[in-house]
């Protein structure tokens, strides 16, 4: 499929649909969490696509805070026996931490494919004494005051 025909997702529904930011089709993964090489469909190389630790905070964050919040609310409401909290609390926590694992990590893959984000690089300004700086002289007279 030529690149010019294809129409890119949002990034939302190439994240929760795990598939390829530029043609919305391709598999984004080629297991759990490991990122294929490439899109299947229209051939993007996969490389740039680095999101570190990012889908682990904000899953970690998003689902601790809201099976804490729960929890916390029922435990107070109907005060049920420990072991109930157990079975119920620690398997919330986990399901829903790798339910959501494998869309975040594919919408900030496409969020850095939209964004063309990358790793920062250093510029030169030019080594000490050499260009870098340059003094702007407009309105500035010539004459020297003597
Ligand atoms: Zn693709």
């Amino acid at each position: 499929m030529p690149v010019a025909e294809l129409r890119a997702p949002s990034t939302i529904r190439a994240g929760l649909r795990c598939r390829c930011p530029r043609c919305g089709e391709g598999k984004l993964f080629r297991s759990f969490l490991k990122i294929a090489e490439r899109c299947d469909r229209c051939g993007l190389d996969y490389s740039f696509a680095d999101p570190a630790d990012g889908p682990a905070f904000f899953v970690m964050s998003g689902v601790g805070i809201l099976v804490t919040a729960v929890w916390a609310w029922a435990a107070f409401e109907f005060r049920p026996p420990i072991w109930v909290q157990f079975v119920t609390v620690f398997p919330a926590m986990i399901g829903g931490c790798l339910a959501c694992l494998q869309p975040m990590k594919a919408w900030l893959v496409a969020e850095q494919y939209v964004h063309k984000a990358g790793e920062g690089h250093w510029a030169s300004t030019g080594s000490h004494g050499e260009g870098g700086f340059t003094y702007d002289r407009r309105g500035v007279s010539d004459r020297r005051a003597d």
